[in-house]
């Protein structure tokens, strides 16, 4: 049977999430139940009139600070039946560490994942203090809130599960799966504006075509990210493909 991972979201702008959950590959994984996102308003764990859910940082400074409260209730509410092994309460950052493709297989295989989304000048920094929290980052710059990388997240998380694409080896040679960025590819016509598909992809030869997708990804790999390299693991072949590259180059 296949294992649901069930994805939280802490926010105090759900709508955001609204649309980009019901197209393509997310809306298909979630009709077919291998798995559940749901936003979760942050104002819902408030218990004032107003639903207040941010307050002025102590000593003075610009800007507001989510508060401890609602998010400590979210938490408690949400994780009270986790199994800690097989979950993982992330906060967004931009103090965190990178989101790469490796850290999408694990979260892949938990059971559940709940994302904090920060607004604002972020969060009261007791939420990391008490929970113990995985700080992500979707890259070196600031964005106006968790919500858009709680996305990227979600969607490159959600690609990987089990069934969630048509086919089983779709993401096997996605770039950074193999180590390595992905080939060129092509589709018809076969001769647009005088520029012709490689002739090998036309012929038919799998063997060939094979050989010709590692070469040029190999090729692409060392020209826009040879850092990938290093941690590739690389067959004989592929190291002496990547010295006759060198020469022609
Ligand atoms: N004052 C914070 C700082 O300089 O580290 C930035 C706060 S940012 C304007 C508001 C929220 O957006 C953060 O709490 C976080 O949830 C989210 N955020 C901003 N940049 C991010 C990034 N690169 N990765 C993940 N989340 C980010």
């Amino acid at each position: 049977m296949t294992q649901t991972l069930n994805i939280d979201i802490l926010t105090i702008f759900p709508e955001i999430f609204q649309s980009p959950l019901e197209h393509g590959i997310i809306r298909r994984a979630k009709q077919a139940g291998i798995v559940t996102i749901t936003p979760h308003n942050l104002r819902d764990f408030t218990h004032d009139k107003h639903h207040v859910v941010d307050d002025r940082p102590f000593g003075g400074g610009e800007g507001m600070v989510l508060k401890p409260e609602p998010i400590f209730r979210a938490l408690e509410f949400l994780t009270h039946k986790s199994e800690p092994e097989n979950s993982s309460i992330i906060l967004l950052t931009p103090q965190g560490r990178t989101f790469t493709q490796s850290l999408a297989v694990d979260l892949s295989r938990l059971k559940q994942i709940v994302l904090i989304c920060g607004r604002y000048e972020g969060i009261d920094e007791r939420v990391n203090q008490v929970f113990s929290t995985d700080e992500v980052s979707i890259g070196d710059y600031v964005i106006s809130g968790g919500e858009f990388a709680a996305l990227v997240i979600v969607d490159a998380v959600v690609r990987l599960l089990p069934n969630a694409l048509g086919c089983k080896d779709s993401t096997a040679n996605e770039s950074f799966s193999s180590g390595l960025l992905d080939c060129p590819v092509y589709t018809r016509p076969a001769i647009y504006r005088g520029l012709e598909v490689p002739e090998v992809l036309q012929n038919g030869n799998h063997r060939e075509i094979a050989q010709w997708r590692r070469r040029k990804a190999l090729e692409k790999t060392l020209l826009k990210r040879p850092d990938l390299l290093d941690k590739a693991p690389l067959r004989k072949e592929d190291l002496d493909l990547i010295s006759k590259i060198k020469e022609n180059s």
